[in-house]
């Protein structure tokens, strides 16, 4: 059984709840981050959460590009697995600095797998994501469905697939797991880890989590003319401690020797409105959530969400928790940590 696993990007939004499912599973877990979009009081907070076992998580600041430190990592330690969640995510972003995001997104991966292969890891779990549906002809998208990219960002998770399928191609000693997200939001019920993005957010719900907190005045709402029940688009939101679990499973799934370099979908096959997901937070917060209506944003798909056979049946995972519980665990994170991890309740400002 893989016990020792490196974690990329572990300080992050997901990343921080994986690894202390990890650790709460009795897996040794390396950490490397460059915290260019996190904080490193998210791994302490995982150390507290993890209690006895928090002992058993290493963290080391790095860029993954810094390939001579990344070697030394894999010198000095045997990893059964590795878990890739390190890159940046902002599609907006992605369109004004492509350069940007190929650098990070493919280089980092590629030093990752070249010093995998080299010192004879093979096991692999990445971080990909539904927007490699691009706008779906239909729904729930299923893992077969066509590929495309509507901005740098996606077609940095469309390459980095195509990369993982040759590179298995070339050799079939790579166990790959392919992971699709949909939209994780909410955070750790403990309340002590959640989602802290840097500058003002692109995602709905941490958006709405600032309008909350009173950050933010109003959340526009991108497109009420889609094709849906209320006008507004819809997702398939799934709550990141599900999400986490996912890859417990998937983690599982790389010792089944019928392994090669698969593809499976995190979701939970429930498609909600933006108006029923604000629906849901006030509800949660008992905050009112002021609305401005607007155009729809470039890019956008209008349905999407995910069918969840396959990871049903092939990882035997399935997302226990609702849009309920999703609210009530972002608010719970927002108002015990309305700055994120630099809330002056921190001891940080
Ligand atoms: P995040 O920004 O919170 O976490 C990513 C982490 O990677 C950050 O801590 C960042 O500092 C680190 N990082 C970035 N580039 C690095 C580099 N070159 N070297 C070392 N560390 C680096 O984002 P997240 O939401 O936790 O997402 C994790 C992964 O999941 C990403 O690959 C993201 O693209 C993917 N994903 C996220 C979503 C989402 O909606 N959050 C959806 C689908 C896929
Ligand atoms: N959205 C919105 N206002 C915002 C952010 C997002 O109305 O400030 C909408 C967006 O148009 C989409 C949904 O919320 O229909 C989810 O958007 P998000 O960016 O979180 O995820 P993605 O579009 O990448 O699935």
């Amino acid at each position: 059984m893989a016990n020792k696993i490196l974690v990329t990007g572990g300080a992050g939004y997901i990343g921080s709840h994986t690894v202390l499912q990890l650790l709460l599973g009795g897996y040794q877990v390396v950490v490397v981050d460059n915290l260019d979009n996190s904080s490193d009081v998210s791994i302490k907070r995982v150390q507290e959460i993890a209690g006895n076992n928090g002992s058993n998580l290493v963290f080391h600041k790095m860029d993954l590009r810094d390939k001579p430190a990344l070697e030394k990592i894999f010198d000095s330690t045997k990893f059964d697995a590795v878990i890739h969640f390190a890159g940046l995510k902002a599609v907006g972003e992605s369109v004004k600095k492509p350069l940007l995001y190929f650098n990070n997104n493919l280089i980092g991966t590629i030093y990752l797998l070249e010093v995998m292969a080299s010192h004879g890891c093979k096991k692999l779990v990445f971080s990909s994501s539904a927007t490699v549906y691009g706008w779906p002809k239909e729904v729930p998208c299923t893992e077969e469905f066509p590929l495309s990219a509507a901005n740098p960002y996606g077609r940095t998770k469309l390459f980095l697939e195509e990369i993982c399928r040759d590179l298995y191609n070339s050799d079939s000693g790579w166990k790959i797991m392919l992971l699709r997200y949909f939209n994780p939001v909410g955070a750790h019920p403990s309340g002590k880890i959640g989602e802290d993005p840097r500058g003002i957010p692109n995602n709905l719900m941490p958006f709405v989590q600032q309008v909350a907190v009173g950050r933010q005045p109003a959340l526009t709402i991108y497109g009420t003319d889609y094709v849906t029940k209320d006008g507004t688009g819809v997702r398939d939101y799934i709550h990141v401690v599900d999400l986490a679990d996912g890859h417990i499973a998937a983690l599982n799934k790389l010792s089944d020797p019928s392994v090669g370099c698969e593809v499976y979908n995190l979701g939970t096959g429930e498609g909600t409105s933006v108006l029923n997901m604000v629906a849901a937070f006030e509800k949660a917060s008992g905050k009112k959530i002021p609305l401005v209506f607007a155009g729809r944003r470039g890019g956008d798909a209008e349905i999407v969400y995910a069918s969840t056979a396959k990871a049903e049946k092939e990882l035997k995972w399935k997302a226990k928790y609702g849009i309920e519980e999703m609210c009530k665990d972002q608010w719970n994170w927002a108002s015990k940590n309305p700055y994120g991890y630099e809330s002056p309740e921190n001891g940080h400002h």
